[in-house]
């Protein structure tokens, strides 16, 4: 797929950033080349088209580089899951562990009701600490989490076994 190597020639991988023997893939490399921005753009669309949700998650922070674009093609809402102490009025919380400690992810809860079908967006899939936290965020106040979307999976790392919904992603790198 042409698209596909457009999209996969824009990101470009960083080796021991940010720490030795991790390797980096830049997704802002695909925001500085138009053609592969709109290749992305074209990708996400075709495979969204038909999904029926009611509601877009995108993940702090590069989650919210795709969830508006996706949004304005549905036609659906877009709702941030932030780090803990960004979002004012009544949260959720979700802890989850990083490589190194812990974090919290925060959700405003009051534009979710039982049933709610939710996509989840980010750009990349490592470990799947930070998604299937968003997953069990959402499933706390009973939403349907129809998919979870990821440009680029890192499939060495078997962050998809910690996902318990349909995962969708379009480049897979060891
Ligand atoms: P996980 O929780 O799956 O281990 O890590 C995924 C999160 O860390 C995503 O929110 C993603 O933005 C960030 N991340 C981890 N590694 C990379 C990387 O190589 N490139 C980018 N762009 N983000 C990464």
């Amino acid at each position: 797929n042409d698209k596909l190597q457009i999209l996969k020639n824009a990101i470009k991988a960083y080796p021991n950033f940010p720490e030795p023997g991790v390797t980096f893939r830049d997704i802002f490399g695909v925001f500085q080349n138009i053609t592969a921005l709109r290749a992305m753009k074209d990708l996400i669309v075709e495979h969204i088209l038909f999904l029926e949700v009611d509601l877009i998650v995108g993940l702090d922070s590069r989650g919210f580089l795709f969830g508006p674009m996706i949004c304005m093609e549905l036609g659906k809402p877009f709702l941030p899951i932030r780090k803990k102490g960004k979002l004012p009025g009544k949260v959720v919380q979700q802890k989850y562990v990083l490589e190194y400690g812990e974090a919290t992810f925060e959700l405003q809860s009051d534009l979710i009701t039982n049933g709610t079908r939710v996509l989840i967006v980010d750009d990349l899939l490592a470990t799947g600490g930070s998604m299937s936290a968003a997953v069990q965020l959402l499933k706390s106040v009973a939403a349907d989490v129809v998919e979870c979307l990821v440009i680029i999976e890192l499939t060495s790392l078997k962050g998809r076994d910690k996902i318990e919904v349909p995962l969708h992603s379009f480049l897979k790198y060891d």
